[in-house]
């Protein structure tokens, strides 16, 4: 401690060192004045002692004994001021000394003199604490040989910096611990100048901010990389894709791809296994991922292929978040690299893998967007990867598409459409048109399908053109629960003001999303309570392909359906995959043959046949048959002798509004009378 105050307080204490060797001197020369004098003054004073007998002279002398015994006493109490004033300084100094002590001794900081050769003149007790090493190892250790050697070129600039300006600056670096581990510290110097005003040592004062920094790196991480998969995420990604960007617009031979890789059918996965085991599926694909982007044959293989270079291209591959996964490849040699690549990723991925007990595969529909876009944006080339991505899953899923500009407009006219549509429902720009489903024997009318029309200011737009927009966006949930008040209105308006011997039953149809719903069957329910509708007047018509898409959740939701009373159809019957042991199995009441088959049936004798055994298998399942798309008389007759009682197509009518609909009933019913409703709706709403 002696040292430090030593060192720390050096510059003062020089100064008090200078004036305690004058201090002295002068006492020196106070005390050989006093004693001249005093001896003069004895000398003149003695008794006995001989004057000259000039009485000028002897009265000079006693004046001058005078004058010099003031100046003796003005001397010492000149060297009594300065003796108290040194007393003061010497006390101040001390006191700084202890504070010195207390705070260096104590601080958290380690504090540190160093000479220029970088050896430790002093070290606070810090030192020990933090580092783990004794005062004598660090005394006998070159401070530079701890830094981590990846700093100490930094740290000698700064400390020759310092030394040479008389400035030290803030520097962070690294020191190794006695048990071989690394801190990392906050540094800052000052200079202890020599008496010629030259820098002599530094006093550093050192911080231990490992901690703060490993939060920081945490926080960083967290920023800029997924939880789940330790991947980079979006932020990341783009940041890089960026300089991608920047880096192809240098370089002419510079090419990229991004590829945006979303697993199908992830959600179904995640409902049925849950969270814990999507998270793992996740997880495994992204490993999968990461182990197709490190690998070299399939990467640096590609690029070096053909191109006679191997590459020294970055690949990056990040999960942005949900069950999609984006990858930049740079310095591709061209586009088919990017799709070879698509190629291996779904091939790594078909390996199945266990989960829960469950053996999963799955598979991934890939967007790819190529550098030969005029990209400048990051967020561009993602919205592309994007789209083509969508493409690939709207085509059949487990694909891969590359973006092209035509799928940009493509994707810009879908958008405007989805934003039309809202707009439309705000402003209730949907009608519903109905379609006659008729006896096949007498033309009778025994029902109708209720079909959306889009009343737009320049005409009526057909479903054909927004009904997939509507599905996909969600916009189908409102559209058709509105479909379905109404319809259920007409239909009680048309079963009071008939006499048809019969109520009339009424069809609509339900899309993939709203077959999903979990409250399909409640929020049907609500509405035919709402209207007070006889659940047995309304048809759900669900299409094959729906039906097919996942059997065993559709069992479930159709009985669902058909405990709440209503009929269900297979609706475009033919035009997907049925597995006739599932169709057995399923709670359905009505098959209705596709258009397709019905349009070519007396044309083509195959066709005609497919339909016989459709109308005869409908039968042994105990089905009602309803024929679409009839359009010309030799059909009716054909279906007919096959035993097909129902019907549906222009032949009869085009879906017409409902002022139109109830024309055609008037056309074959009479009105009823008061007597005449109850009766109808006592009777039973089965089509046949
Ligand atoms: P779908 O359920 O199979 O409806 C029958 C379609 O066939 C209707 O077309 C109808 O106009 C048409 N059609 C009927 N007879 C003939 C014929 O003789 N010849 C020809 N060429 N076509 C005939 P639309 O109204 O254009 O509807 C097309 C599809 O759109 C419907 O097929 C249905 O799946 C869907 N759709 C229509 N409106 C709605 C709705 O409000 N909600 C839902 N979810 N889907 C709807
Ligand atoms: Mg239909
Ligand atoms: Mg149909």
């Amino acid at each position: 401690m002696r040292e430090a105050s030593r060192y720390l307080a050096c510059s003062s204490s020089k100064r008090v060192a200078l004036k305690e060797g004058s201090e002295w001197r002068l006492w020196g020369l106070a005390i050989a004045v006093t004693l001249v004098l005093t001896f003069g003054i004895i000398s003149v004073t003695i008794p006995g002692l001989r004057l000259p007998n000039d009485p000028t002279y002897s009265l000079t002398l006693k004046e001058w004994v005078r004058g010099l015994a003031a100046l003796v006493l003005l001397f010492d109490i000149y060297m009594v001021y300065q003796h108290l004033r040194f007393e003061r300084i010497r006390r101040e100094l001390a006191e700084r000394k202890q504070l010195f002590e207390l705070i260096t001794e104590n601080a958290a900081d380690m504090i540190a003199v160093i000479n220029r050769e970088g050896r430790r003149l002093y070290n606070s007790p810090a030192y020990g604490k933090i580092l783990g090493y004794s005062a004598e190892e660090l005394a006998s250790t070159s401070s530079i040989e701890q830094i981590h050697p990846d700093d100490r070129a930094r740290v000698l600039e700064a400390s020759e910096k310092a030394y040479l300006t008389g400035r030290g600056e803030r520097l962070e670096y690294r020191i190794r611990r006695k048990d071989g581990s690394w801190r990392v510290l906050e540094s800052t110097s000052n200079p202890i100048l020599g008496e010629k005003g030259n820098v002599e040592k530094l006093v550093i004062v050192n911080r231990d901010i490992t901690e703060r920094k490993r939060a920081e790196e945490l926080l960083e991480r967290h920023a800029f990389y997924d939880d789940l998969t330790d991947l980079p995420n979006r932020s990341l990604f783009v940041d890089r894709l960026q300089q991608a960007i920047a880096r192809s617009h240098r370089r002419s031979d510079f090419r990229f791809a991004v590829l945006f890789i979303d697993i199908d059918e992830f959600k179904m996965f995640n409902d049925s296994l849950g969270q814990d085991a999507g998270d793992q599926i996740l997880r495994e694909v992204a490993s999968r991922l990461k182990k197709g982007l490190s690998d070299h044959d399939m990467l640096c293989g590609i690029r070096a292929n053909g191109s006679g270079r191997p590459s020294s291209g970055e690949s990056t591959l990040a999960r942005p978040g949900g069950d999609e996964f984006l990858m930049l490849v740079e310095d591709l040699r061209d586009a088919s690299d990017s799709l070879r690549i698509s190629e291996v990723i779904r091939e790594r991925l078909a390996h199945p893998f266990e989960v829960k007990g469950n053996d999963i595969v799955v598979s991934a529909s890939v967007g790819i967007a190529l550098s030969a876009g005029a990209w400048t944006q990051a967020t561009d080339v993602l919205r592309d990867a994007e789209i083509a991505m969508y493409r690939a899953k709207q085509t059949g899923k487990a694909r891969c598409e590359v973006f092209d500009s035509a799928m940009h407009s493509d994707a810009i006219k879908r958008l405007q459409l989805e934003s039309d549509l809202r707009r439309a429902l705000q402003q209730d720009e949907f009608r519903v048109y109905y379609q006659p489903i008729v006896s096949l024997e007498n033309s009778q009318i025994i029902g109708f399908e209720a079909l959306s029309r889009w009343q737009r200011p320049y005409g009526i737009v057909m479903p054909g053109e927004f009904i997939k927009a509507a599905d996909e966006s969600g916009i189908i949930l409102e559209l058709n629960r509105r479909l379905l008040k109404d319809a259920c209105k007409q239909l009680q308006h048309w079963n009071q003001q008939f006499q048809a011997g019969r109520p009339f039953v009424i069809s609509v149809n339900i899309t993939a999303k709203q077959f999903t719903q979990p409250d399909l069957a409640h929020q049907i329910a609500e509405i035919l309570n709402q209207t007070r509708t006889d659940p047995s007047c309304i048809h759900l018509e669900i299409t094959e392909n729906v039906t097919m898409a996942d059997p065993e959740r559709s069992a479930t939701v159709l009985s669902q359906l058909k405990a709440l009373g209503v009929r269900l159809s297979i609706d475009d019957f033919g035009t997907g995959y049925s597995s006739l042991c599932r169709l057995q199995k399923f709670p359905v009441d009505v098959m209705k043959i596709d258009q397709t088959f019905v349009s070519e049936m007396d044309r083509d004798p195959e066709t005609h046949e497919i339909v016989r055994i459709i109308v005869m298998l409908a039968k042994n399942l105990g089905m009602e048959v309803v024929a679409e798309g009839i359009e010309r008389p030799d059909q009716v007759a054909m279906l007919r002798q096959m035993g097909c009682q129902l019907g549906q197509g222009y032949l009869f009518s085009k879906p017409v509004d409902a002022a139109s609909s109830e024309l055609l009933l008037r056309s074959q019913y009479p009105v009823a009378g008061v007597g005449d409703v109850a009766l109808a709706a006592a009777a039973s709403c089965s089509l046949g």
